[in-house]
């Protein structure tokens, strides 16, 4: 059993905790949190054991009646493989902790892209990150635009990509985040970083993204245009789409008009904190004019990332190939309405 460690105990790291705990092929060796608040209790609950990521506030934990297996340097140098899912910018700081005990590792979306080898996207570049030793698995929003340019790319072409992304202003728990009621140009300027960051797992795609920010924490939106390289029929791409099981078509009789039917759908489902780890395309949504391609998706900010974390681990230690490891992420979490 391959043995996960997990730095950074947060809205992505519990996440992917919870996924490894449910693969056949690894276990979660532990988790590192640096402030024993509700979190930390939830990880002990689930006996997961607990590391304290710093040493100065090991102390608080015992305080709390927090039981301490040890220091996080214990925890990565007992690790096959650590995921970083600290706040942006602080796996940069870890980096030399990870190349200290030589143990691979993980980071998040918010991390710039040269600290890693590899951006990873499960179905796009699976491969890339066989025995790299830091590979970065893209943002939320860049996730979702992956999984949409991988079977277009393949099937179609693509001149051009155009996206608007309509962002959660922060995730629920994030009681600092604004804005609280308005509607910002986010960045004002062109192109927003989503852009550039899906090149960093397309390098030759044409793609412009603008970015707002709004008062909603559920999910994102994203207005997609795709000007592909031959004509293509609504019909078609429909058909293409329904065959990626990270992609979730939603049937119009559901009747689901936006994020707040979706994620009601997702806890109805019996989904673990009502997570869509699936891109939510508006079937109806899917129009063509010509080249040109036009959708909606609804991207779950707080797990799309998830299976690709899980995925992205086989891929650095060899475990699996792309094909099967999806195919077990998916089925051993649910990945596919
Ligand atoms: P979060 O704030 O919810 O969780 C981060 C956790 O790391 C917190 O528990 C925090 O206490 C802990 N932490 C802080 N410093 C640490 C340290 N030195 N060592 C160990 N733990 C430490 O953040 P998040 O939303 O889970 O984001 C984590 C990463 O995932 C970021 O790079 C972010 O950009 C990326 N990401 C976030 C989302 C999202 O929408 N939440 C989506 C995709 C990717």
């Amino acid at each position: 059993m391959l043995q996960v460690a997990i730095n950074g105990y947060g809205t992505i790291g519990k996440r992917v905790a919870d996924a490894v705990r449910a693969q056949p092929d690894m276990e979660v060796l532990g988790v590192a949190k640096t402030r024993p608040n509700f979190e930390a209790e939830q990880a002990i609950a689930k006996e997961y054991p607990l590391y304290a990521a710093i040493e100065e506030r090991a102390d608080q934990f015992g305080e709390a009646g927090l039981e301490i297996a040890g220091p996080v340097e214990d925890l990565i140098d007992e690790a096959d493989v650590v995921v970083d899912a600290t706040p942006s910018g602080v796996g940069a700081q870890n980096k030399e902790l990870y190349e200290a005990y030589d143990t691979p590792a993980l980071y998040q979306g918010g991390e710039a892209k040269d600290l890693a080898e590899v951006s990873f996207n499960a179905r796009a570049n699976y491969a890339d990150a066989a025995d790299a030793d830091h590979v970065r698995v893209v943002s939320c929003n860049t996730t979702g635009l992956s999984r949409i340019v991988a079977p277009l790319e393949e099937a179609y072409g693509i001149e051009k990509v155009r996206a608007t992304l309509v962002r959660r202003g922060g995730d629920p728990g994030q009681t600092s985040r604004g804005p609280i009621n308005d509607i910002l140009p986010n960045p004002v300027t062109l192109p927003s970083h989503h852009g550039p960051d899906v090149n960093t797992i397309f390098p030759d795609l044409e793609i412009d993204t603008l970015g707002m920010k709004v008062p909603a924490t559920m999910m994102h939106m994203h207005s997609v245009n795709v000007t592909l390289e031959t004509d293509v029929d609504a019909a078609d791409v429909r058909e293409l789409f329904a065959g990626e099981n990270r992609l979730f078509l939603i049937p119009e009789r559901m009747a689901i008009d936006g994020s707040g039917k979706l994620k009601e759908y997702a806890l109805d489902a019996g989904r673990p904190r009502g997570d869509l780890w699936e891109n939510c395309i508006w079937e109806e949504s899917i129009s063509t004019v010509g080249r040109d391609l036009y959708f909606f998706q609804g991207i779950h900010q707080e797990s799309d990332v998830v299976p690709e974390n899980v995925d992205a681990i086989r891929a650095v230690t060899g475990l699996a190939d792309a094909d099967e490891s999806m195919a077990t992420t998916d089925e051993t979490l649910g990945v596919g309405f």
